[in-house]
């Protein structure tokens, strides 16, 4: 069974595509908890942090992020954060990094 963001991916679900290359694709947040929120996916359906093997090329999720993030001119700072498992939030079995910034971001988080 696909994932979410593999049907977005395959355009079978419509959503605001920011970014793709041959690795990774970025999406608006469908429910934004800031004035930008991208979520940054890899286009390997590795369900979470969990599943990540422990080699490879993960940089490309980085990479993404940081390129996203200066196209959105969040010079002043901005939040990448990966929930896993149900405890930290995750909703959506298919790794993914939220990308927020546009407003101050408080730390500790909540
Ligand atoms: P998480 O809760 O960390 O698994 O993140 C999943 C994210 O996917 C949530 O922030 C949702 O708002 C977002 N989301 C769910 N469905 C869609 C969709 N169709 N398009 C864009 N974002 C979505």
């Amino acid at each position: 069974m696909p994932t979410l963001f593999e049907r977005i991916l395959a355009r079978e679900i419509p959503a605001d595509f920011v970014y793709e290359d041959e690795h990774v694709f970025a999406i608006r947040d469908i429910t934004p908890v800031a004035p930008v929120h991208i979520l940054v996916i890899p286009k390997a359906p590795i369900s979470g942090v969990a599943a990540v093997p422990e080699s490879g090329d993960h940089q490309h999720l980085l990479n993404a992020a940081r390129r996203i993030a200066e196209a959105e001119g969040l010079d002043a700072g901005y939040r990448l954060v990966i929930n896993q498992g149900e405890a930290a939030g995750q909703t959506v079995p298919h790794l993914h990094v939220h990308l927020l910034g546009g407003r101050p971001l408080t730390w500790p988080p909540g």
